[in-house]
């Protein structure tokens, strides 16, 4: 029977306490929110910077779906690049400091095009073994070999680049690792891939908005050159609060990507509203720096608080040398994060438990995100409710 072996691999799922669910959330996203019919103090979103729910950017969205329509009706290539689109794909280069940008309907697409464009067989892609899935599956895609390191270790970086005899090589990492929150040491990386004739490919997914100067990223925050062989790849539905992505980085791998990319020619182009909303996200982005420092604040109030009440539940909270949104608390067995997460929603607490295969294998986590919509009695209400649960 066609349906033995998927009863039997659900079961198995949930046997080891990896079994999926959704959640019907019922309310604009925000810290105070409401999930199956009940008001929950959300601590699982990646709207670092308070904007999904906007007023000017929702406003942006119906403008543009007033001017524009609702749909783009084709694929960039065949009509449904509009004047928003350009502005957007503009305004990104000159933001990030790179000559030129394209955009994508997910960072998910965004990933699976830039990998598979500049490597190939024969080729080697050299990736940190932390990175997000989107670039182990764009890794896989483009056929070249797939060497991974160990997290952040660029001394077997080194290694693996030095033993390749690779015609093309690719550098490909997290700027913010996404179930740790922990930074890659991009001035080291391009470092590397300067000496070794390697492209530095680097997903911005949590960076953007949220780190450097006016939330430029995390090439600006590490004040890595606009050099040709580096590629950047940032999202909007996070810090940016609405949803796509860009890549950015020399006019000829724009180009190439225009003209190549699956992800890009073989979909349709995200609603032209949709551009309309990110450009005045990014309008507030570069003027946020209150915001910045209010998700700071709160991500200093969480570590300060946390810190003493982990080591005394063996629990780790991960150290940062640059602080993100990201706060995981990794509490090991997948039953026992389970058993947390359940126990902190009695008190009216929604903090997602990450098992494998997200992460590895006895690190499931708790996986805090703070925003700067969070108040600091939100995040007061989330340590008093980790300090009952002994
Ligand atoms: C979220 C995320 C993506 C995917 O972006 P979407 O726009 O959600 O498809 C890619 N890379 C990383 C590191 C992410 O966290």
């Amino acid at each position: 029977m066609i349906y033995d072996e998927i009863e039997q691999q659900l079961a198995a799922l949930d046997h080891q306490h990896l079994r999926r669910h959704r959640r019907v959330v019922d309310a604009p996203v925000g810290p105070h929110t409401a999930a199956d019919g009940k008001a929950l103090l959300s601590f699982c979103s990646n709207d670092y910077l308070g904007l999904a729910a906007h007023p000017a950017i929702v406003e942006a969205l119906c403008a543009g779906a007033r001017r524009w329509g609702a749909g783009s009706g084709a694929s960039h290539l065949v009509g449904g690049h509009f004047r928003p689109h350009e502005e957007l794909e503009e305004k990104l280069a000159e933001f990030v400091g790179l000559p030129r940008a394209i955009t994508f309907s997910t960072g998910y697409m965004a990933n699976l095009a830039v990998t598979p464009a500049l490597v190939g067989r024969g080729d080697a892609v050299f990736a940190d073994r932390l990175n997000h899935a989107s670039l182990i599956d764009a890794a896989l895609a483009s056929r070249a070999e797939h060497k991974r390191y160990a997290h952040n270790d660029m001394a077997a970086l080194e290694k693996l680049l030095a033993a390749s005899d690779a015609k093309r090589k690719l550098i490909l990492t997290d700027a913010v690792f996404s179930m740790d929150g922990d930074v890659a040491l991009l001035p080291a990386l391009f470092e590397l891939a300067e000496r070794y004739d390697a492209w530095l490919v680097i997903d911005d997914a949590h960076g953007f908005g949220v780190l450097g100067p006016q939330g430029r990223g995390s090439l600006a925050h590490f004040a890595i050159p606009a050099s040709p062989r580096v590629v950047l790849m940032g999202t909007f539905g996070k810090a940016a609060g609405v949803a796509g992505a860009f890549v950015a980085g020399d006019t000829r791998v724009v180009e190439w990507l225009v003209n190549t990319a699956r992800s890009y020619i073989f979909t349709t182009a995200a609603p032209p509203a949709v551009s309309c909303a990110v450009l005045q996200s990014l309008a507030l982005i570069e003027q946020g720096d209150s915001l910045r420092a209010a998700l700071q604040a709160r991500i200093a109030q969480l570590r300060g608080g946390a810190a003493e009440l982990c080591r005394q539940r063996g629990w780790q909270l991960a150290e940062q040398a640059v602080t993100t949104a990201i706060q995981p608390i990794v509490v090991g067995e997948n039953k026992k994060v389970l058993d947390v997460s359940r126990a902190l929603e009695a008190q009216g607490l929604w903090v997602p438990a990450i098992r494998p295969p997200t992460v590895p294998n006895g690190t499931a986590r708790l996986r805090l995100s703070l925003s700067a919509a969070h108040r600091e009695a939100d995040v007061a209400v989330l340590l008093a409710a980790l300090e009952r649960l002994a």
